[in-house]
């Protein structure tokens, strides 16, 4: 029944002196201190005339004004729309226009992206952008000073009319699969999330969480930010954007007891050449999340890592995100065969895709959820939020799982990703899984491409080991024999340095199929 900015309250309450937020080379923030830049910002977008349920954009990379935005947008009744930081100009404008966007808080500039020119480039076509800016730049001091000529009751007037089932973001989805639909989600939908999956983590206000996942996605502001304040645990962020060093200096510099990540993260953890050097004895749990992860890597993660308790999420951007999650005590097999057991006051069930008819127990099928979490729809795109969301509120996932007699649910791949050679249905996830145990192999990706024989024919994408010395066709196939059904074998190879992702940090398989699908015939 809270709002965030309530929630925020009763963590400021408790533990004002607890750190916060914690900026690799930036800010350092007790409670205290972060609920007053919290308000010192509200104050501004109320100055600048900012009124509920008006559209607020954050594009950035992770720092500080990210956070502050998330929770001082919340605080006034403001929608937030997360723009990915890696968008250019034309993507921009879309979710400018699509969403409404009226006022715009923007990084300058961040390695080769120049947020500023691209911002100029598309202004005149944005009529509802009424304002931008740019943090760490003048005005960004105009509108913390805007905030200044605020009556002294004016914020507290304004957070008395809010409600929990306001929507409070606006988060579109990765895009691995197509374009990006924005999920309208409320207060209710992402504190309780966010909440519960702190709860099930068993977070207190001792954890410190490092978090190298991007904010613009849902696992960086709900899993980590809100699962954080909301527990008042402390937020530690390694730096703008993902680099496998600085994220391991953090967690040793700042003692954390948990790390985020998608597999392919811990990969590139895993394998800096100084790994053994980074003291990470304080880790004890934290989340993978957002794309299968390989046994090998799991295994990896436990042991040499120090993340025992490291927790497996499923979700979606439409469901707040989460939806299973692995518990403490789970053993590696659940840790690496199923993305865990039905949160807290959430519903899934497996239905035939082609029927809706609900499935027994270890038959695989699409997974649907119902509940507190699930968004309220698409924004402006109610078609497409009908296709998605059903009569009866079932979020209709487009993953293909199965729940096991113990109740953990398997994710078994994406419809999408699906292959049909030859009348077999094949998931790339097994083939992946398989290959990943190939000495020459450091990752995989399985696709299916056209092909005028079989209609479907397996591609294996291999990033190598060793650059100098990549798996051949001939390689590849003779490992497989005799363990995998023939059908399964790859009968094509692509040698990669690596995947197209989305920045949420998902290959984009898609994009493979696109890339190499023409070559087939
Ligand atoms: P788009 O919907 O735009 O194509 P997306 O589905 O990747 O992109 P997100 O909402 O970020 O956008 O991701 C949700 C999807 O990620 C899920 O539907 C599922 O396919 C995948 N996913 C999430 N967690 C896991 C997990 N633990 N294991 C396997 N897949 C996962
Ligand atoms: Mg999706």
């Amino acid at each position: 029944g809270d709002t965030i900015g309530e929630n925020l309250d009763r963590a400021i309450a408790a533990h004002p002196g607890r750190e916060a937020l914690v900026v690799a080379d930036g800010p350092r923030w007790t409670y205290a201190e972060f609920g007053a830049a919290v308000e010192e910002l509200a104050r501004g977008l109320l100055g600048i005339g900012v009124a509920r349920g008006d559209r607020v954009g954050i594009w950035a990379v992770n720092c500080a004004e990210w956070v502050l935005t998330q929770y001082a947008t919340a605080r006034i009744g403001a929608i937030m729309v997360n723009i990915n930081p890696a968008y250019r100009a034309h993507e921009l404008e879309y979710v400018l226009n699509q969403a409404g966007v009226s006022v715009l808080c923007a990084s300058l500039s961040h390695k080769t992206s120049d947020y500023r020119a691209m911002v100029d480039r598309v202004r005149a076509d944005c009529p509802r952008l009424r304002s931008v800016h740019y943090i760490g730049d003048a005005s960004w001091d105009a509108l913390l000073a805007a905030g200044r000529t605020v009556a002294a009751g004016r914020l507290a007037a304004r957070e008395a009319e809010i409600s929990c089932d306001d929507p409070v973001n606006i988060q579109y989805t990765s895009g691995t699969t197509g374009f990006p639909k924005g999920a309208t989600l409320s207060h209710h939908n992402i504190l309780n999330n966010g909440y519960f999956v702190g709860e099930t983590l068993g977070y207190t206000e001792r954890d410190r969480i490092c978090i190298p996942v991007p904010f613009y996605h849902c696992f960086g502001m709900v899993m980590g930010n809100l699962a954080a304040t909301s527990h008042g645990a402390c937020m530690v962020v390694p730096g703008p954007s993902f680099d496998p060093a600085a994220t391991l200096r953090a967690v040793a510099a700042e003692r954390c007891t948990s790390l985020y990540g998608v597999p392919t993260m811990f990969i590139a953890e895993l394998g800096l050449p100084d790994f053994a050097s980074y003291d990470l004895s304080s880790l004890r749990t934290g989340i993978m999340a957002g794309s299968p992860c390989p046994v090998e890597v799991m295994k990896r993660v436990v042991a040499e890592m120090h993340m025992a308790e490291v927790s497996i999420c499923y979700g979606m951007t439409e469901t707040s995100p989460v939806s299973t999650q692995t518990r403490r005590a789970d053993d590696l097999e659940r840790r690496t065969g199923t993305v865990g057991r039905v949160m807290p006051h959430v519903e899934v069930k497996i239905v035939d895709p082609a029927t809706g008819v609900t499935l027994p127990r270890g038959t695989a099928g699409e997974l649907c959820t119902r509940g507190y979490s699930v968004m309220a729809g698409y924004w402006g795109e109610p078609e497409r939020t009908a296709e998605a969301v059903d009569p009866g509120r079932w979020m209709h996932t487009g993953d293909l799982a199965e729940m096991r007699e113990d109740g953990y649910v398997r994710i078994v791949g994406r419809i999408k990703d699906m292959i049909i050679r030859g009348g077999e249905n094949i998931y790339p996830r097994e083939v992946e899984e398989f290959l990943h145990t190939h000495p020459q192999v450091s990752d995989v990706q399985v696709v299916g491409v056209p092909d005028q024989r079989y209609g479907e024919e397996i591609l294996a994408c291999v990033v190598p080991r060793d650059p100098a010395d990549p798996p051949t066709l001939e390689g590849i196939a003779a490992f497989c024999r005799d363990r995998l059904a023939h059908y399964k074998i790859p009968r094509r190879l692509e040698i990669l340095d690596t995947f197209p992702m989305t920045v949420s940090g998902k290959v984009r398989k898609v994009e493979l199929r696109e890339r190499y699908g023409a070559a087939g015939h």
